[in-house]
């Protein structure tokens, strides 16, 4: 390619990529323009995230996760210079990677390093010879490129699952949760679909910590945390409100459907025995169920008074058990 036409590719490239730190997005650019350049009809990117190999996007090939050891993946990183299988026969392929209707008689996979970090690898496919030779000074510096890009997003999304996540429990944080329950409420709103909160507050918690230890007491939020988020289903929130206080919202979900998941989860928590070292700990919680809509409920801050003050009244009354807002 002429130097002035691959100035402009590449400038082309870099204001595209620039334009979003989503890794699915940088992902998409980055597929997208190493097929034009290099003539490929599919393409994917599998990243290096917290030890594991994930896909992130695939074009034109299905890529099923798991379906090829992460061993290779590993292997390949270790090098330095892509792998380019050339006129493959059918039935050479020992890449297990779904390769679908494409019938690939090339294929790139190239290791993706960022100042010696590993980042991933990008495979290319196609039916003819790739347009340019991987190891020319042109197509290693386009590689170069794209890895600080797709370096930045896996932070970025990193850091964006830390901020939404509370450390200890691992459920959603009061912040984020909060946010979310916002969305879902409008959402409600919008196709009015009936939308219920639980708040759920440990029982004598302060004696759990007072007894056995604060770590004992966090043991405690862990289990209850696990047992909540395991049994309602993906579209449901679970975040922590506060220390021990859990708020969990059921997306068309009435109340009465709510106080059925809550009871249900209730006995199971009732009868769970928890070994800690040699203590067998018991946990139970009461719970207060708000739902919207209600003539009470006008907005998401009204929908949690109305089950905090319902959670209340479940303590008053003798704790370990669920109420509905009146
Ligand atoms: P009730 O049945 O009325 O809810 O009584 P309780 O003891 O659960 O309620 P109280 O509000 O008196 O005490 C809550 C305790 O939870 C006090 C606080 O130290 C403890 N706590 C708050 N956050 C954490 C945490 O992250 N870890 C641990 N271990 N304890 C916590
Ligand atoms: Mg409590």
């Amino acid at each position: 390619m002429p130097f002035v036409e691959t100035e402009r590719t590449t400038d082309r490239f870099l204001e595209k990529l620039k334009k979003s730190l989503k890794l699915e997005n940088v992902a998409e650019v980055v597929l997208e323009t190493f097929s034009d350049y290099f003539g490929a009809q599919g393409s994917f990117l599998i990243v290096l995230e917290r030890g594991e190999f994930k896909l992130v996007h695939s074009q034109s090939v299905e890529v099923g996760q798991g379906q090829i050891g992460d061993k290779f993946w590993q292997e390949l990183l270790k090098k330095d210079n892509p792998l380019v299988l050339e006129e493959i026969e059918g039935d050479k392929i020992h890449l297990n990677i779904g390769i679908g209707q494409l019938d690939p008689r090339y294929i790139a996979l190239i290791p993706l390093k960022y100042q010696n970090q590993e980042v991933g690898v990008c495979g290319l496919i196609s039916r003819q010879p790739f347009r340019h030779d991987f190891n020319s000074l042109e197509a290693r510096n386009f590689i170069l490129q794209a890895t600080p890009f797709i370096y930045n997003a896996i932070i970025m999304k990193r850091l964006e699952i830390m901020a939404a996540i509370d450390e200890l429990t691992g459920v959603l944080n009061r912040r984020f949760g909060l946010r979310r329950l916002n969305e879902e409420f409008e959402r409600s709103k919008r196709y009015r679909l009936p939308i219920s909160v639980a708040m759920v507050d440990v029982d004598h918690f302060k004696k759990i910590n007072d007894t056995y230890g604060h770590q004992a007491g966090d043991f405690i939020l862990r289990t209850l945390a696990n047992l909540l988020t395991q049994h309602v289903r993906v579209y449901d929130l679970v975040m922590r409100y506060g220390g021990e206080v859990f708020l969990l919202a059921f997306n068309g979900a009435s109340a009465v459907d709510a106080y059925q998941i809550m009871e249900k989860l209730r006995a199971m928590s009732e009868t769970m025995r928890l070994q800690y070292g040699a203590f067998e700990l018991k946990i139970t919680f009461s719970c207060g169920i708000a739902s919207f809509p209600s003539e009470k409920v006008l907005d998401v801050n009204s929908l949690i008074q109305q089950a905090d003050a319902a959670m209340y009244e479940a303590k008053e009354s003798g704790r370990n058990r669920t109420v509905l807002s009146a």
